[in-house]
């Protein structure tokens, strides 16, 4: 009976994966899942899901339990019209987990036997809210993956003709492993440079070995850029064509995005995706349209057959109609080690159908994740992300791209301050009039007064791997985001 839900689960994930080893179009690596009807999108997801919440109910202790507790049999999970009655679940669900099971914890459906036989890596969370929570993917789950990503890389015109620079880190994280593989699927070269190689050494490899994409944070990308005008080298001149943003809110944001274009002469792609969520088909990416400057925020394809995208209310968790911006809960049904229902990766974005230039119809997150909700922060009933002020800072030439939001207290009530640097050429006399046009544009876009404390150029922290941006001087001083 178990080996036959497992073996179940894996037939259906092997039935809606057409063109394994190679694209059916120059353009489209799987039309029939990228251009599906809305109604194959579902009888996809229902197939999927009804087979992932058998296998779940009988092979994770954690979960199984849960949806006991809930009430719930397998007979009771049919379709996607049923996913509503699956309780939402969190990272700190995977916490009590490995606390009572150290160290993988029981959620998982792994077990000691399929580790041994068809194991292939363990990624960690990053850790940034917490102790980081280690998810084991198999082979199987390798290939399943590499699949859905080869696709998204055509589909973000990333193909065997160009040359891949990773400005990420091969480590514990799971984003430059997960597109390694991919990348042996689709047979695009790779160069691995992410840390510990320096700065300076990946001016000197893109100048040499000419690679035509860069993968990395948007704020490093900028960084990059601006490191080379400083020696003397125009990225505009180099072989550079693409952009590739991950890691961190504002490869989607207009403003972010015009200043990547403008300083690398580039298309700008982005894309999201969640360890905890089984990793499988970054749930979001950029198309080749989408990279272009449309005038206004990027929008990212969700990745409709290999998970099941929600927005929710964040307080209540019901569902929000198509197009509010809400928690993004995603269910993974396409991995074997780590397939997981209704996880609230309390990333704060939208889901809308939209008729897209590239002719896909998956539907669409515009603007990307537009911040955590843990990074909210409210300020005199006021909802502020720090991808709000990114905005109103980057869309005024004369102000650096680094900035840092510190949270004071005022007269008992929370404050913001906007630390942000001036370029060196705006001489000093107009620095009064960008500060005012800064504090405007952030009052017409937040709805509140902050100060702005521009300190000298340079002397924000440049990050390679997600900026801190926010400093909550209320407590103990300490970073968040
Ligand atoms: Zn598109």
């Amino acid at each position: 009976m178990r080996t036959d839900s497992r073996k179940m689960f894996m037939d259906v994930i092997l039935k809606w994966m057409p063109n394994p080893l190679e694209p059916a179009e120059e353009d489209c690596w799987a039309p029939e899942m990228e251009r599906a009807t809305p109604e194959k999108i579902k009888e996809i997801q229902s197939e999927k899901l009804e087979a992932a919440f058998r296998y779940i109910y009988e092979y994770s202790p954690y979960y199984s339990e849960k949806y006991k507790k809930a009430g719930l049999t397998p007979k009771d999970i049919k379709s996607i019209d049923d996913l509503h009655k699956i309780p939402v679940t969190n990272k700190d669900d995977m916490r009590k987990s490995i606390a009572a099971h150290p160290p993988w914890g029981n959620f998982s459906c792994i077990d000691e036997k399929l580790w041994k036989t068809d194991g292939w890596i363990v990624f960690l969370t990053t850790g940034t809210s917490g102790a980081p929570v280690p998810v084991r993917h198999t082979q199987f789950d390798r290939v399943s993956q590499s699949w859905h990503l080869a696709r998204q890389w055509w589909m973000s015109d990333i193909k065997s003709d160009d040359f891949v620079m990773y400005c990420v880190p091969f480590t514990t994280h799971i984003h430059a492993w997960i597109h390694y593989t991919a990348q042996e699927t689709a047979r695009i070269p790779m160069l691995g440079a992410g840390a510990p190689v320096a700065t300076e050494a990946r001016i000197d490899y893109i100048e040499k070995y000419k690679p035509t994409v860069l993968v990395g944070t948007p704020t490093y990308m900028i960084y990059l850029g601006e490191t080379m005008k400083n020696k003397g080298i125009d990225p505009r001149a180099t072989s550079v064509r693409i952009i590739s943003c991950a890691g961190e809110a504002g490869g989607s944001l207009l403003q972010t995005r015009r200043r990547l274009m403008d300083l690398w002469n580039a298309d700008v792609g982005d894309l999201f995706g969640t360890t905890e969520a089984g990793g499988v088909g970054g749930h979001a990416q950029m198309c080749i349209y989408e990279m272009k400057d449309h005038g206004r925020h990027g929008r990212l394809h969700y990745a409709e057959d290999a998970g099941i995208p929600e927005i929710l209310d964040p307080d209540t968790l019901e569902p929000l109609p198509e197009g509010e911006f809400g928690t993004l809960a995603w269910s993974g049904v396409s991995s074997i080690a780590q397939p997981i229902l209704r996880f609230n990766i309390k990333d704060i974005a939208n889901i809308k159908s939209i008729e897209c230039g590239c002719g896909r119809t998956m539907r669409m997150s515009e603007g990307g994740i537009v911040g955590r909700a843990d990074d909210m922060i409210v300020i005199r009933g006021v909802n502020v992300f720090p991808t709000n002020i990114e905005e109103a800072v980057r869309d005024i030439d004369g102000f650096g791209n680094e900035y840092r939001i510190k949270i004071v207290e005022e007269r008992g009530l929370p404050d913001l301050i906007v630390e942000t640097e001036i370029v060196p050429d705006v001489p000093e006399k107009d620095h009064a009039n960008l500060v005012n046009e800064l504090q405007a544009k952030i009052k017409d876009k937040c709805q509140i007064r902050v100060s702005i404390e521009v300190v000298p150029f340079g002397s924000l922290p440049r990050s390679e791997f997600k900026a801190k941006r926010v400093m909550d001087l209320r407590e103990t001083g300490r970073f968040r985001t």
